[in-house]
Order: C-alpha cells, then sequence, then structure tokens
C-alpha cells in the first residue's frame, strides 16, 4: 500500500448566510492513495467544489480534519497554508486562467517567480514537454486553443512537482477531442510518474478514465466505482439525478 496523499476525516462545511446555514458537505471521511487518479462525482449541490476546495487548502472545514502527505491542515496558519498550496499543491480550473500578456513559459514559471525562486528554463522546458508543448514556448495564450491553454495551465500546476495535482472540471471548457488529451495526458502522469490526480468532472467518460469515482450526494459519500467504464458511470450518476429532492 502507498498510504494516502489525502485524507479526509469527518468533514464538515457549513456555510451560513442571512440566518440560514447549508450544510455543503456532512461528516464526509475519505481517502486518496499516492499514485491514483480519482473523479469527484454527483448531482449539481453535491458538495463537489467544496470538498476540493477543503482537500488543497483552499477553503476551511467547519469541522473535521484535512491531511496532505501526513501534514494535518487544521490549525495551520494562513501563511503556512499559503506556502503548502504553492510547494505541495497544483491545482487546475475549468477556466484555464491564464495571464494573457505572458508566454506559455511565462506562464508556467510563475509560481515559482511568486515563490521567490528563480525559474530554470531548462525545467520550465521540461514540464512544457511533458504536456506536448515544446515547441509552444514562446506563443501567448490568444494563439493558442483552448486544449493547449489547458496543458499550459497543467503544466504551469506542474512545475513545483506537486504532490497531489487537483482540477475543478478541467475538461469542462472542451470539445471532447480536446478534452481527450488533456484526461490522456492525466492517466499518463498518474501511470508514468505516480502522480496522485483528484478532479471534479460531471462527464461520465472524463470519470473512466480515473482508477475510481467518489460520489457524492447532498455533501455524503453515496458511494464508489472502481475501475468502471463510461457506461457504468453514467448509469449510476443518471439514476442520483433522477431521485427525488
Ligand atoms: P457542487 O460542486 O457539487 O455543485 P458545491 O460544493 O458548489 O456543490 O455546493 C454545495 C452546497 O453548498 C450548495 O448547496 C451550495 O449552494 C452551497 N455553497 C457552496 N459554496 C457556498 C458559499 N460560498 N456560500 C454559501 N453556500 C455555498
Amino acid at each position: 500500500m502507498n498510504g494516502d496523499a489525502v485524507r479526509l476525516r469527518c468533514v464538515t462545511r457549513q456555510y451560513s448566510s442571512g440566518g440560514t446555514s447549508v450544510t455543503a458537505l456532512d461528516q464526509v471521511s475519505v481517502g486518496f492513495s499516492k499514485g491514483t487518479f480519482t473523479a469527484v462525482m454527483g448531482p449539481s449541490g453535491s458538495g463537489k467544489s467544496t470538498l476540493l476546495q477543503c482537500a488543497a487548502g483552499l477553503d476551511r472545514p467547519t469541522s473535521g480534519s484535512v491531511t496532505i502527505g501526513g501534514t494535518e491542515l487544521t490549525g495551520l496558519s494562513e501563511t503556512k497554508l499559503t506556502l503548502l498550496r504553492r510547494e505541495r499543491i497544483g491545482f487546475v480550473f475549468q477556466a484555464f486562467n491564464l495571464l494573457p500578456s505572458l508566454t506559455a513559459e511565462q506562464n508556467v514559471a510563475l509560481p515559482l517567480r511568486l515563490a521567490g525562486r528563480r525559474p530554470r528554463k531548462a525545467r520550465v522546458r521540461e514540464v512544457l514537454e511533458q504536456v506536448g508543448l515544446g515547441e509552444r514556448a514562446r506563443h501567448r495564450p490568444s494563439h493558442m486553443s483552448g486544449g493547449q491553454q489547458q496543458r499550459v495551465a497543467l503544466a504551469r500546476a506542474l512545475i513545483t512537482r506537486p504532490e497531489v495535482l487537483f482540477g475543478d472540471e478541467p475538461t469542462g471548457a472542451l470539445d471532447s477531442r480536446t478534452g481527450r488529451e488533456v484526461l490522456v495526458l492525466l492517466r499518463g502522469m498518474v501511470d508514468r510518474e505516480g502522480q496522485t490526480i483528484i478532479i471534479v468532472t460531471h462527464d461520465p467518460v472524463a470519470a473512466s478514465y480515473a482508477d475510481r469515482v467518489v460520489v457524492l450526494v447532498d455533501g455524503r459519500v453515496n458511494g464508489e466505482l472502481v475501475g468502471a467504464g463510461a457506461e457504468d458511470i453514467a448509469a449510476r450518476v443518471t439514476k442520483l439525478e433522477a431521485l427525488p429532492c
């Protein structure tokens, strides 16, 4: 066993506004083994983004604990949490969030610059090559396709060699062919380099690239599928969405 890259124990996240309170996560306990690819699925509002944000140290649970590689996040100061995110976690979003005035290589080098480190050119080229964009290092995002932009975002997330790569609908803005290229890339990182990846997706095809699908309903883990194909995943999710509220 490789152990857990990330573990949530009894995590509850409540949001209060105007006197009412919403329980986005309700006593969630789940572990994500090192070197595995997990997809988190569930109906809209089931708590997927909240789970990802709590797991990545972007949001703090109301109660419960989150550990990343054995480090307990609960109780860490904002400064320590920021450092941990910067050095040990990578994040890609549906919107690629690249800086339009910077070239691909400048975008990729940015996390290191922000951390006060001088990015080595060879390392920047290496990650760009890893995502198949070695030839595009000097291009700006506006001269790239959506798939290429997401691959730059992926290279930017990987430059620090993060222990865990999180993705919130990373293929949500891509057509199915380009989305698939990104998924093949993610799968390869897990298989070849032992990268740990956790994504939120509503797409059963995207989820079928994962080793495991964790299904959330109403802020709770409703079950999981291991090694399932897109059809089985789709059948499971469709059934859930048909449930009465
Ligand atoms: P999903 O990603 O599955 O669509 P979310 O994690 O975004 O679900 O949201 C889960 C629940 O928490 C929803 O009912 C949502 O309205 C609520 N929620 C999420 N973020 C906030 C917030 N910042 N303030 C208030 N309620 C929120």
